[in-house]
């Protein structure tokens, strides 16, 4: 699936340069295009494989480059004014070899957090090709303001795409860590999970072609019917066959002797564990599965390790777990030492993550409009002198 990404804000831009880079280290083709907006001349500087003329500085009239804080209301704000800017940069690419738009950013911010859903909004009106998020949720430990910003963002921007895929930085937080450390590995982490899913469809020169493939529709189809989405992911080390590829998919599929058969039991039997960790284990936003309205399985790997069989148990385990009637799957092949089980589940509805986000963001609210209410009167006390003798100057 060829896609268009746009980094809004810091953590937009730090990520879509990483898929970048992995587009470029897998040579997997899902990035045709890829801009970074920005309202922090020094985050944009920062930046390594997006082009220079792909980056957009706006409100430089508001806040001349300095970036909006984590006031996600101004971010939206110079979204808006600006929008005509994000549009040239838009328009220099070529969204006609586009599937879909992906638009990237952290939600507990400003800039990417209040600007990600107006862009959105934009797209949507002008484009008649989907237009997905990928929205971060801040860890917990970030504080009120940011749990309050993501809250906001995270309604706006549902509400404003065709897919809102999530990744929580809380469940993904490493302690003992640094920040920068930190956001480094999980950064590579969402690239993998979400490189697997879209790059199932892009089969490049020299690549072989999977069995069952899983192409561009059937993703857009997975992410058709909007709400949320989130991504499961396990992977296991295989050796790579460096007969060049004499092993067939097909070995031990029937007929052959009894090592051939043994051969394609394990492989199923590795497929089939593959995606109970995957579906069970760490999701980019923790959920329960059950009551998903879609989901597309994706099994990459050497293509002598893949087999139809095992896909085909393993979507039926989906199935059953989902409730889904729609789920859809199938191989990705690829050179690399590792079979990997990437899940989207789409329309996932029972997420008490976010239920806490939204708690924790109204207790922080109403403690701020406290706060705002409690500092008036202080200062007022504070200058008007106690029986009221002074007058002020005008
Ligand atoms: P903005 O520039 O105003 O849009 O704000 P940022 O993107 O800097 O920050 C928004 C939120 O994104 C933060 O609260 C963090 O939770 C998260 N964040 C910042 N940098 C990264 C990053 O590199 N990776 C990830 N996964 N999250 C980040």
């Amino acid at each position: 699936m060829k896609l268009a990404m746009i980094g809004f804000g810091q953590a937009g831009g730090k990520i879509v340069d990483r898929f970048l880079d992995y587009d470029d280290r897998t040579n997997s083709g899902i990035v045709r295009a890829a801009i970074a907006v920005n309202s922090a001349k020094a985050d944009l500087i920062g930046l390594d494989n997006i082009p220079q003329e792909n980056r957009v500085l706006i409100g430089q009239a508001r806040v001349k480059g300095h970036g909006v804080g984590a006031d996600n209301e101004l971010g939206a704000e110079i979204a808006e004014e600006d929008i005509d800017e994000v549009q040239n940069a838009i328009d220099a690419i070529p969204t006609h070899e586009v599937d879909a738009f992906l638009i990237v950013a952290g939600m507990g911010g400003g800039t990417g957090s209040g600007g990600a859903p107006v862009l959105a909004k934009h797209l949507k009106r002008i484009y008649t090709i989907p237009v997905y998020g990928l929205g971060v949720l801040p860890g917990t430990d970030e504080g009120g303001i940011y749990t309050l910003n993501a809250a906001r963002s995270f309604q706006t921007f549902v509400r404003e795409v065709d897919n809102l895929m999530v990744f929580d930085n809380d469940s993904w937080r490493q302690t003992g860590e640094s920040v920068e450390g930190g956001y480094d590995q999980i950064n590579e982490e969402i690239v993998r999970r979400f490189g697997i899913l879209f790059g199932a469809g892009e089969v490049g020169d020299g690549q072989e072609v999977a069995e069952s493939v899983v192409d561009s529709s059937e993703i857009i189809n997975t992410l058709s019917g909007g709400g949320v989405s989130t991504v499961g992911f396990a992977s296991e080390e295989v050796e790579l066959n460096t007969g060049g590829g004499l092993l067939s998919r097909f070995t031990g599929d029937g007929g052959g002797g009894s090592d051939d058969d043994l051969d394609a039991a394990n492989t199923t039997n590795r497929i089939t564990s593959l995606v109970r960790k995957a579906a069970l284990g760490r999701l980019t936003l923790p959920c329960e599965i059950e009551g998903t309205e879609r989901a597309l399985l994706v099994l990459s790997g050497p293509s002598e390790y893949l087999n139809r069989k095992g896909i085909e148990r393993g979507r039926k385990w989906l199935e059953e777990e989902t409730g889904s009637m729609e789920v859809r799957g199938g191989d990705f092949p690829r050179g690399e030492p590792e079979v990997a089980a990437a899940i989207l589940l789409s329309g996932v509805t029972n997420v008490p993550r976010i239920k806490r986000l939204q708690q924790v963001a109204i207790e922080a609210q109403d403690n701020i409009d406290d706060i705002q209410a409690e500092s008036e009167e202080n200062l007022e006390e504070l200058v008007e002198d106690d029986e009221d003798e002074l007058e002020p100057l005008f």
